[in-house]
C-alpha cells in the first residue's frame, strides 16, 4: 500500500543524519515529511534534502517567530526577502512556520509587534503565491486568530495550544477555528509519546477531516517523523474510529491539502 502516514511538520535538516532519519521513516511507512524551517539557511539545507529524496520530502518556507530571540528585525527582514524570492523560483507546499511567539522575553518592547507585522508578510505572500499556511501561537492563540482573520487561506494549526490547559476560552477559540475551516495538526509532547490534554480535545471536537498529524522533530527529545504512527494509535479512540480507519482518513486528510498546493 502507498504510504500509510504523512508528517505534517518537521524540522528535518536539525537532525545530525537527516537521510538516515527519512530512511527510517519511510520503513515506517511515513511516506511524505512536510520539512519545516527556521530560516533562510534552513529552507536552503531541506531544498537539498528535498533533491536528495524528491518523493518524501516537501517544503514549507518562512522564518519562524522564535528568531526574534536571537537576530535582530533588520536580518530576519533580509531572510524574509530571500525566502520570498526563493518560494516564487522553487516549488513549495506551504508557507510556515509563522505566526505570533509569546514568551516572558517578549512582553515589553516593540517585539510582539514585530511579530505580528512579519506574520502578516508571509500571510500576504501566501495569499499572493497561492498556499497553505502553518501556523505557530505559543501563548498567542487568541491573537493568532485575530490576524488570521482578515485572510482566506488554507490554514494549519501547528500544535496550537502549547501548554494551555484546557479551559473554556481554549474550547471558544477551537470552535472558532473549527468555524473558519482551519486544519489542526497533533504533535507529541516533548515527553516522548505523551500527548496533552488538548490533543486529546482535539482529537474529540475537531471534525475528522480536518486533522493531521507532525512530529515537529527533532526538538529536544530527537523525535523522528516515525512517531507520527504512535500518535495515531494514541488518537483513534477520541476519533471513535479503529486504529485502521484513523490512519486512513488522517492520510487523505493531508495527501488532499498536498496535492492542491500545486
Ligand atoms: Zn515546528
Amino acid at each position: 500500500m502507498e504510504g500509510k502516514f504523512i508528517d505534517i511538520h518537521n524540522h528535518t535538516c536539525g537532525y545530525a543524519n537527516p537521510d538516515a532519519v527519512i530512511r527510517r521513516a519511510k520503513d515506517k511507512c511515513v511516506s511524505k515529511i512536510l520539512a519545516v524551517p527556521f530560516d533562510y539557511i534552513s529552507l536552503q539545507k531541506n531544498a537539498e534534502l528535498a533533491v536528495r529524496h524528491p518523493d518524501t520530502i516537501l517544503l514549507s518556507a518562512a522564518v519562524h517567530p522564535n528568531r526574534f530571540e536571537k537576530k535582530p528585525y533588520s536580518r530576519i527582514n533580509r531572510d524574509f526577502k530571500m525566502i520570498s524570492r526563493f518560494v516564487r523560483d522553487n516549488r513549495i507546499s506551504a508557507i510556515g512556520e509563522t505566526g505570533l511567539h509569546y514568551t516572558q522575553y517578549n512582553a515589553y518592547g516593540h517585539v510582539r509587534e514585530w511579530q505580528e507585522e512579519l506574520f502578516r508578510k508571509h500571510l500576504d505572500l501566501a495569499e499572493d503565491i497561492g498556499r497553505m499556511v502553518i501556523v505557530h501561537s505559543l501563548g498567542s492563540f487568541s491573537q493568532a486568530l485575530r490576524v488570521l482573520k482578515d485572510y482566506k487561506l488554507t490554514v494549519i494549526l501547528h500544535y496550537p495550544l502549547g501548554s494551555y490547559p484546557v479551559s473554556k476560552k481554549t474550547r471558544r477559540l477551537i470552535k472558532t477555528s473549527v468555524e473558519r475551516g482551519y486544519y489542526f495538526s497533533i504533535a507529541p509532547k516533548d515527553r516522548f509519546g505523551n500527548l496533552e490534554e488538548v490533543s486529546h480535545l482535539v482529537a474529540r471536537e475537531v471534525p475528522k477531516n480536518r486533522l493531521l498529524v507532525e512530529s515537529d522533530g527533532p526538538r529536544r527529545k530527537k523525535i523522528e517523523p516515525a512517531v507520527v504512527v504512535k500518535i495515531v494509535d494514541k488518537i483513534c479512540h477520541d476519533m471513535k474510529v479503529s486504529e485502521d480507519e484513523a490512519k486512513k482518513i488522517l492520510y487523505t486528510n493531508a495527501m488532499k491539502l498536498l496535492e492542491k498546493q500545486i
